[in-house]
């Protein structure tokens, strides 16, 4: 398929994989949009917390995800910066709680089709990457390119540790392992769109790869496609 301002490549796996940090240098590189689809499944989950709605009630999260609006502007670092209700949340979605609640929030379909919806639009003309957990599979089964990053637990939760420290955050390693693991479990087992690579995914394991080769391989895949 051609689209208007090039490929729409898809990057899911994991939590803290580095799809986020990888997917971002990636688009720099190249001049592409990207946007973080964590993002929308955050917002619902701090709408849900606001109006103190229980995750688990399924008309209730869907009535939710239907009332947000979103709109996306396109930042100079390609990032597509979000406005939830014409609102930017900023560091409010980063919180490992909202980060629980949106894995739950994200396992009802009707919600998820809702949110879906809204990342086709976002990306539908291409020259953009979107990083998430279905985008490959469900969101765009027709992404001119597919990259499933994968690592170990251990080292992901190593990782969000020398991220938080970094930033002067209290981080403890057992606990924030535990929460990987958890959130994992939720993501791979849902029986609404479970995490899990399409079958024409290039999948890559990052366990032993710094940011910089892991940047380096996904923007090959892209050129292998551009070329
Ligand atoms: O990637 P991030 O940690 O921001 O995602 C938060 C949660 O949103 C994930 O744990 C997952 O349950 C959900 N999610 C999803 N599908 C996506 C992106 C995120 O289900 N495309």
């Amino acid at each position: 398929m051609s689209r208007l301002n090039g490929p729409v490549v898809a990057i899911d796996g994991t939590a803290g994989t580095g799809k986020s940090t990888v997917g971002r240098a990636a688009a720099q590189r190249l001049g592409y949009g990207f946007l973080s689809t964590g993002g929308l499944y955050r917002a619902l989950a701090y709408k849900v917390f606001q109006e103190h709605i229980n995750p688990a009630d399924d008309a209730a999260v869907l009535a939710a995800a239907q009332s947000l609006t979103f709109r996306f502007e396109r930042q100079p670092d390609a990032t597509l910066k979000m406005f939830v209700d014409g609102e930017y949340l900023g560091d409010k979605l980063n919180l490992d709680e909202v980060g629980q609640t949106a894995s739950k929030v994200s396992t009802h379909a009707a919600a998820r089709a809702v949110l879906t919806e809204k990342m086709r639009q976002a990306g539908k003309d291409g020259g953009i990457i979107l990083e998430g957990r279905d985008i490959g599979t469900v969101v765009f089964p027709d992404a001119e390119v597919k990259i499933y990053l994968t690592a170990a637990p251990e080292v992901r939760a190593d990782r969000r540790v020398k991220q938080l420290l970094s930033q002067g955050a209290p981080a403890d390693y057992t606990h924030i392992l535990a929460s990987i693991k958890e959130r994992d479990l939720r993501d791979t087992t849902r029986v609404a769109s479970p995490l899990k690579p399409a079958p024409d995914a290039v999948q890559i394991d990052t366990s032993d790869m710094n940011r910089d080769e892991v940047v380096e391989a996904v923007v090959k895949e892209i050129n292998k496609y551009a070329a």
